[in-house]
Parts: C-alpha cells; structure tokens; sequence
C-alpha cells in the first residue's frame, strides 16, 4: 500500500481523496443550477400560492449605510433553483424531518447516473419505470446503501429558457418527465437509496397532477424519509457509477426544502 495514504497503522481515506484531488485525480463537478432572479421555477397553476422567485436587495454597497462593504439581503422561496425537497415539504412526510434535521451522512454518498435522455427527447413526458431501474441494476450492479439516483434526461438543455424549461402547452399544463407510480413506490420502499436527483424544475413529472396518487415522487419518497433534488446541470460528466454526490442544502430549522449546492466527485483531472 502507498504509504502516503496511511496514517499510524490504518489507512486513511480521507487522506486517499486528499491526495487525488492535490494530484488531480479526483475531479469536482458542479450540479448547481447558478443562483438569480432569472433562474427557472415551479408555477403553479391557480388557485395554488406560489412562492416568490430568488432576488437581491441591496442593503449597503461601499456606501453611507455601508461604506467599506457591500451586502444584501436575499428574499428567495425554498424550493428555488437548485434544492432540496425535506419530507416535512409533503403531507405524507408531515411528521418527519425538516430540512435542518436531514443527518449529512444522508446527503453524501454514491451517485447513480440513469440516463433516459434518447426516452425524453421523443416524449417529454417520460415516465421512469422500475424496469429501467432494473435493466440499470443489471448492467452497472445494485443500487447501493444510500445512494442517490440521479436521472439523466437532458432537460438541462432548456435551461436557459423559462419557457422551454417549464414546458407549459396552450392550457398551462406542464410537460416535463417524471416517475410512475409504481417506480416512486420502488424507490420508496424497496430500495435502500437516500434520494433522487432531477434536472426538471420538481421532482415530479410536469403533469403528475393527474396521477393517482397526484405528485408520486412527492408522496411517496417525502412520506419515506427519500429526498429529492432538483434543476441539477453536469450530469453528462458523471460516469453511470463511482462518483460521489454532495448535497448540502441550508440547515433551515422548519424549513421545508433549500436551496442547494450539489457537487459530484469523479475519478479524473480537477479544472479548479
Ligand atoms: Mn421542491
């Protein structure tokens, strides 16, 4: 064993990935959705409340109120941009954790990459399926102990467009891709995974109202302690298995959801 990775008589680790990312053999992704009042997000249709979109207010800015600093206060919604949806966010997970109370071991861990995005291209409301879990399984191995499946669908591309991105047609209906019924049941209950991770601006399809139970990867993984990101970009830059996903959303006590920063840790050189 390389002796520069062991520390006393046990190898360590940390020491292990502290060494490839000085040697650029561990590579930081980013998976965030960059942070504005321009960035994309859910609408609903009424008579539902929405939530306010992300926004800067400037407090001082080298000025009389401030005049050797600039700084603002951020008014934002929880669940703008880039976040984490906490089970307390649904009405099934209304007695478990809120966001602040997610233990962080549950936010790192091995990022799953399902790419289904050939499915979405030809029908943007895709539906996962446990058979394409299955086939995943049967090629890459068994979805690991609190692993995070991050599903590729290619909706990053729309990003720039809130319109493209929400995909609303002529009567307001959303179209974007999303789980079955029985693929968030799975994931839910027979599955060990901490959570999902989407590229869409919810982690249910754009039409999952209609769905019975409405919105089945809210109902069911929020009601099973699974949790959920959203809006996330880079996924093409992770390999199928053996990255590592970061998720760390504000520990907002009460809170519902945050927004997130979402890196992923794969085998290759670090830009910086
Ligand atoms: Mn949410």
């Amino acid at each position: 064993m390389d002796s520069s990775i062991v520390t006393g008589t046990r190898p360590s680790a940390v020491a292990g990935l502290i060494g490839g990312l000085a040697s650029s053999g561990v590579r930081v992704v980013d998976l965030t959705t960059p942070l504005s009042a321009d960035t994309p997000t859910l609408e609903l249709p009424q008579p539902f409340a929405n939530l306010i979109d992300f926004s800067l207010e400037e407090v001082s800015a080298y000025n009389e109120p401030g005049p050797f600093w600039k700084h603002h206060n951020i008014h934002t919604g929880e669940h703008i941009g880039t976040h984490l949806d906490a089970p307390v966010h649904w009405a099934t997970g209304r007695e478990g954790k809120d966001v602040a109370g997610i233990e962080p071991g549950r936010l790192v861990g091995p990022a799953l990459v399902l790419d289904v995005s050939a499915e979405v291209e030809s029908n943007p409301d895709f539906l996962l399926e446990t058979r394409h879990i299955r086939d995943w399984e049967a090629e890459h191995g068994e979805l690991p102990d609190g692993g995070w499946l991050l599903v590729r669908t290619g909706w990053e591309s729309r990003s720039g467009s809130r319109q493209e991105f929400l995909n609303n047609d002529a009567n307001g209906m959303p179209h974007s891709p999303g789980l079955t019924v029985e693929c968030a049941q799975w994931i839910a209950r027979e599955s060990r995974l901490s959570g999902i991770g989407v590229e869409t601006v919810g982690i249910d399809a754009g039409a999952a109202g209609g769905q019975e139970p409405p919105f089945p990867a809210h109902h069911y993984l929020l009601g099973n302690d699974k949790y959920g990101i959203t809006s996330l970009r880079n996924l093409a830059e992770l390999p199928p298995v053996g990255a590592v996903v970061v998720v760390a959303p504000l520990p907002i006590v009460g809170g519902t959801g945050s927004p997130a920063r979402v890196f992923a840790l794969v085998d290759g050189p670090n830009a910086q």
